[in-house]
């Protein structure tokens, strides 16, 4: 029996209001707001400005003019960096603040979101010290009459776009970095979880941001999110949510053949040979299927167990999901919260009893729980899958593990890459060889070895194939918000093409 922790009511909790903020001023929409119902909880904890598609222009047209004619690109490095390490200080004296309202909004354990901002608080201060290194590049071997300056420039207006898994958490993985890199921004969250990143743009006036350089529109995707990728004054998009919605960006950004970054899907195989430490693993698995409700683009939803190890391991698998604590977000026990919809539940059963009718085995969980309030789904595993079966090919978003088996290791790394994903893989085993041959033959951004789902900002971060396009983390994280200008210098008396040198011009 899963241990449950019962979500409590939030009878104090008023449900809080917030606003958009567009060129240095908050404003509410013409709309009626959007009301979030806590996922976890079932009752509204916030309001947020259902923006228009004229809301997403002004915000554009204040990025622009931020851009083209304000202090923010002109600063000196070394003054955007101390603004974003004021931001990173700011971020950690309101992280309890931030930690509620993705915990309540989305519906993510408590003890994790802490997790989150504190990793967040890391990252501003990653991109803060990157924002000093940023430098071109000069070429003096192009011989005497000649110098060649390799320029990198803040890219401009950049479109930000965010899903609701890791609200707070995602825009951290972007925005420090176009800022950074000294670009403006208009940036969309998720309709279900906005909170935490509005609070984010009143951390940034405070840390001093000039006015227009974060602009801040609430609302959906539809409205807000397709001007914001399609706009002519728009020259980069920055996005992360689903393949589907992540080819529409591409589409929409391509009229004006925009700059577009994409961080998308995963089908995450973990592979694990006979000779691998079991019990590192066992917790891996777990760790990696349920963490965030397994709503989670890097999710370790697929088992590829060598067939002579796959009954003990799937046994051992299930005991240890059994202790899993699943329940009230705001419970700093809470292994797995909420999900996010109750038709994102339906979504998930819906996977689950297609898989069941298919012939994979339910071994453990498999129905949705009733814990009062809220909607909550019993961690799942599902043994015998195939890897023709959608629960084996499509992301399912939830705490479902599907367990598929190999005899030799040709056959592991086809099972791993036979899905239109490639964000990422684990593989276990003690043989040095093994890992390699996985690592190099796995065709995804990160391959963890003896792990899984660690973590740093120096790491990049992002996928192949339909998972995404460009990486986000690491050192070449603030070009990635940059053109590249060539200064070519001519030095000395220029040689004209249409006549010897030595000729004197009429
Ligand atoms: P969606 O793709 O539905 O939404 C992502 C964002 O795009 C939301 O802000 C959404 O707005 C917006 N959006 C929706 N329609 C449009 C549109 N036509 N034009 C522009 N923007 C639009 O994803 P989810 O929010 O459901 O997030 C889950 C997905 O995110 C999963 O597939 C997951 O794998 C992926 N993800 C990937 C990560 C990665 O780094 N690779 C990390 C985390 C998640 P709204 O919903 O408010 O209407």
């Amino acid at each position: 029996m899963t241990v449950l922790v019962n979500p409590k009511a939030l009878v104090d909790h008023a449900p809080r209001d917030f606003k958009m903020l567009i060129d240095g001023r908050w404003s509410e929409g013409t709309a009626d707001p959007i009301e979030r119902v806590a996922p976890g909880h079932g009752v509204v904890v916030s309001r947020f400005q259902a923006g228009t598609r004229a809301d997403a222009e002004r915000a554009i047209a204040a990025a622009r003019k931020a851009f083209d004619t304000g202090p923010w690109p002109r600063m000196t490095a070394s003054e955007r960096s101390g603004i974003l390490l004021k931001a990173a200080d700011l971020i950690a004296a309101r992280a309890e603040e931030l930690a509620f309202l993705d915990a309540v909004e989305a519906g993510k354990p408590i003890s994790q979101v802490r997790g989150e901002i504190a990793g967040s608080v890391d990252i501003w201060r990653y991109a803060a010290a990157l924002a000093r290194d940023l430098h071109g590049e000069s070429y003096n071997t192009l011989g005497d009459g000649t110098l060649g300056v390799v320029l990198r420039e803040a890219i401009g207006v950049v479109s930000i776009i965010t899903p609701w898994n890791f609200p707070f958490l995602i825009v951290g993985q972007k925005l420090p970095f176009a800022l950074a890199a000294g670009c403006t921004t208009v940036v969309k969250p998720s309709e279900l979880s906005s909170g935490s990143t509005v609070v984010l743009g009143e951390i940034l006036e405070e840390a001093g941001l000039p006015k227009g350089v974060v602009n801040i529109v609430t609302g959906t995707g539809a409205e807000v999110g397709a001007v914001m990728t399609s706009h002519p004054d728009v020259d980069m998009v920055s996005f992360t949510g689903s393949t589907g919605v992540g080819k529409l960006t591409m589409a929409n950004a391509a009229q004006t053949l925009k700059k577009v970054s994409l961080e998308l899907g995963g089908k995450n195989p973990q592979i694990v040979f006979p000779d691998a430490d079991l019990d590192g693993f066992i917790d891996a698995a777990v760790f990696g299927a349920y963490f965030n409700a397994g709503e989670c683009c890097n999710a370790g939803s697929r088992l590829i167990l060598h067939k002579s190890i796959a009954e003990d391991v799937v046994k051992r698998v299930a005991a240890l999901s059994e202790k899993v604590r699943v329940g009230d977000p705001l419970d700093p026990q809470t292994q797995v919260g909420a999900i996010i919809t109750p038709q994102h539940l339906e979504k998930i059963a819906g996977y689950i009893s297609g898989a069941a009718d298919g012939g994979a085995d339910v071994a453990h969980g498999g129905k949705a729980l009733d814990l009062g309030r809220g909607q909550f789904m019993a961690p799942t595993i599902l043994a015998n899958v195939t890897p023709d079966m959608p629960v084996a090919r499509e992301e399912v978003f939830g705490p479902v593990l599907s367990v598929l088996t190999f005899e030799t290791t040709a056959q592991a790394i086809e099972i791993a890459n036979a899905v239109d994903y490639g964000l990422s893989a684990g593989v276990w085993s003690k043989d040095f060889d093994t890992c390699l041959t996985i690592g190099r033959q796995v065709r995804a951004g990160t391959v963890w070895m003896n792990t899984f789902m660690d973590g740093a900002s120096e790491l990049p971060f992002g996928g192949y194939k339909q998972s995404g396009l460009g990486r986000e983390l690491g050192r070449h994280a603030v070009e990635d918000y940059t053109e590249t200008k060539t200064l070519n210098m001519h030095i000395g008396g220029r040689t004209n093409w249409w006549m010897p040198q030595t000729e004197k011009l009429a």
